[in-house]
């Protein structure tokens, strides 16, 4: 068996997280009229810029609102870079976390792209730095690599296939059917949940990653949930652990689990991943409960949560000031940038094909 990079001190930071969520709290304390002068200014700056607001599912509620009042778009990092290529404004404003807006200028090079802030972050970014990767990648010379959309540009680079958690599975079974072994990284318990479902460990090698928002919620405490709300249904990002996906009605990415709301029957739903994706659940499912899968019990070293605080760090004042200066921009080598392009590319055409 192959062993597994081990980074997981890195990871597991908590201080590193503590001291983002001192420094900027999930839910920034603004009170209403400034948020109102932020938004109005914000508007006006997008106009004037010919730029589009590109907001992630697990960004601020006041932010997903604001992308959708002015002609944006709220979606998962994969829609949210395509909608910017595709979108005739010259600047894109991602909020997100560093990788989203890293992939929205590979796909879009010719454009500018800001972001409220360039120290938003992702553990499994950080967790999985690209020398770190090659030097991986280097002991399975006859392994594909495939990485998920949450790496840095020089992981991607290095790398044979970009995807996301909607597609993952697809892709990985696609590759072992062709008899190819794979590489999987960064997000280990993703990587389990593929090996699980194609019932496949030998030919998927995994490194080492979490994401530190999903690895908190707790199987013990969510049974017990279960016990107190039997109508309602568990939806699980699969980024979260194993035991926690075993106990979910449906495990898929931010856009699946939106979907799976809407669609599905129960009154009621506890959901496994960030807080902020109940903006859109509420929207689009009204009159439906939802109920935050808890991140704390026995063991728990959190008891926040399920809110990322890299995500948090978009606030409405970094945004305005970010299009007032013209701060913030993504900067992509354009070698790297090309090179990144090819896995990615690889993805989009394999789901067109489908
Ligand atoms: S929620 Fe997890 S995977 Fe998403 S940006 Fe935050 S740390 Fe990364």
């Amino acid at each position: 068996m192959p062993t597994n990079h081990d980074n997981t001190a890195l990871i597991a930071d908590r201080a590193l997280v503590k001291r983002w969520l001192d420094r900027v709290p999930a839910h920034e304390a603004v009170d209403a009229a400034r948020a109102a002068d932020y938004i109005g200014k914000i508007k006006a700056l997008l106009h004037e810029r010919n730029a589009v607001l590109v907001a992630h599912y697990y960004t601020d509620a006041a932010l997903q609102a604001l992308a959708e009042a002015t002609g944006g778009v709220v979606a998962d990092s994969l829609e949210m870079a395509r909608f910017g290529a595709q979108s005739s404004a010259t600047t894109l404003v991602v909020a997100g976390v560093r990788f989203m807006g890293e992939t929205a200028k590979i796909l879009s090079p010719e454009k500018t792209v800001l972001m409220p802030t360039l120290e938003a972050t992702c553990s499994l970014d950080i967790g999985c730095p690209p020398h770190e990767f090659a030097a991986f990648r280097a002991q399975y010379p006859e392994h594909l690599a495939v990485v998920y959309a949450n790496t840095s540009v020089g992981v991607k680079a290095i790398s044979d296939w970009v995807v996301t958690s909607a597609i993952a599975v697809d892709v990985v079974e696609h590759l072992l059917d062709q008899g190819r072994q794979v590489i999987w990284a960064p997000d280990k318990h993703l990587g389990r949940y593929i090996q699980r479902k194609l019932g496949n460990s030998d030919d998927i090698v995994l490194w080492d990653g979490a994401c530190i928002v999903h690895e908190e919620f707790k199987t013990r405490a969510l049974l017990d949930m279960q016990q107190l709300y039997p109508d309602a249904a568990v939806l699980a990002h699969p980024e979260a652990p194993l035991a926690v996906l075993e106990l979910a009605a449906v495990v898929g990415s931010t856009t699946q689990i939106i979907r799976a709301a809407k669609e599905r029957s129960e009154p009621r739903f506890i959901v496994a991943t960030d807080h902020g994706i109940f903006y859109k659940l509420q929207q689009q499912a009204p009159g439906k409960e939802f109920i935050m899968a808890p991140t704390s019990g026995e063991g728990a070293t959190c008891r926040s949560c399920a809110q990322c605080p890299w995500m948090g760090m978009n606030t409405l004042q970094a945004l305005y000031e970010s299009l007032l200066h013209g701060s913030n921009e993504i900067q992509v080598d354009p070698a790297l940038g090309q090179q990144a392009l090819k896995p990615l590319q690889r993805m989009l055409d394999f789901r067109a094909q489908r």
